[in-house]
């Protein structure tokens, strides 16, 4: 087995405590460390609790159990993104310094169908002399020709054209709170991330966050996006519509499932421990085995 640290490949597991760990969240924390451990690399583990009213009591140390249950062990110590309020303001003072931003007051039904800002807010310019008395977004000024481009391992070459689709979107709401979209570049810069594995839910996010990364002089790293788990009737497993939470106390069943709806090599009977599991799914790892539309059977939900 590879041992973790000896390249240079850094991955990272980010979920966000608005819930429990599904079985769909189990597929995206297994390839990740999948793809980091058979590279030698480090797999580090960010928690992104900076969205209060969306999350649950107790969810966070659930999540860090449930992956330790599973055998996912993380290197270095936890990020807390609740921690990272002078990292984030910085990163948009320097956004701010360069120009980029700018501040909305929009209420929602003044925004588009995209959450775009339509009333000028951008042609009013910077923050200041202009800024308005309500409370107020903050949103980064996409340019009019950027187009984000990677090749991704799971979605192949992707081409978007941000700027002529979209053409602001907020980093700081309205009331206060950091966006996602800030916070996760400001920290995969700062844990030194080099692939992003996630589920495919997120890969219209990552012409923002490349875009923000381009902004704020940082490398953006590699993406594979891992295709989304479905029921059998084809409907998404997400904390949205109530998959059901993994149950800590079948681990070795939880992982089996994932890895067959990850279309890997089932492991041996004897592998009964997740250590002997984890060991058979990393020998045996085939990337180019996941399928395009992975589906969970129904013995794998309680
Ligand atoms: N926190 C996000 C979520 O739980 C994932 C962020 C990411 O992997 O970039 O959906």
């Amino acid at each position: 087995m590879p041992t973790a640290g000896h390249s240079a490949y850094r991955g990272r597991f980010a979920p966000s405590p608005t819930g429990p760990l599904h079985l769909g969240s189990l597929l995206a924390a297994l390839a990740s460390w999948l793809e980091a451990r058979h590279a030698g690399g480090r797999w580090l583990l960010r928690i992104e609790d900076i969205d209060p009213p969306r999350e649950q009591a107790g969810a966070a140390d659930a999540i860090l159990h449930c992956l330790q249950r599973h055998g996912l062990h993380w290197d270095d110590s936890v990020l807390w993104q609740s921690q990272r309020s002078a990292a984030y303001d910085s990163a948009l003072a320097a956004l701010q310094a360069g120009g980029h931003l700018f501040a909305c007051a929009c209420s929602r039904r003044e925004l588009g169908p995209m959450g775009d800002c339509r009333r000028g807010c951008r042609q009013r310019g910077a923050l200041t002399p202009e800024k308005p008395a309500s409370p107020y977004a903050l949103r980064v000024s996409v340019p009019a020709t950027f187009s984000a481009h990677w090749q991704d391992t799971w979605q192949g070459t992707q081409d978007w054209p941000l700027g002529a689709t979209l053409r602001d979107f907020v980093v700081r709401r309205k009331d206060g709170l950091y966006a996602y979209q800030l916070a996760v570049v400001v920290d995969d810069a700062a844990q030194g991330i080099t692939d992003v594995v996630r589920g495919a839910d997120l890969l219209d996010s990552t012409p923002r966050q490349r875009l923000l990364q381009q902004l704020l002089g940082y490398a953006s790293p590699r993406y594979a996006h891992i295709p989304v788990l479905t029921d059998s009737s084809g409907q998404k497993l997400s904390k949205q519509n109530l998959a059901p939470p993994l149950e800590a106390t079948a681990p070795a069943r939880n992982l089996r499932a994932a890895l067959a709806a990850l279309g890997q090599a089932s492991p041996p009977a004897h592998a009964s421990s997740v250590e002997a599991l984890l060991a058979f799914a990393l020998a045996h790892w085939e990337p180019a085995a996941v399928p395009a539309q992975p589906v969970v059977s129904g013995a794998a939900t309680p």
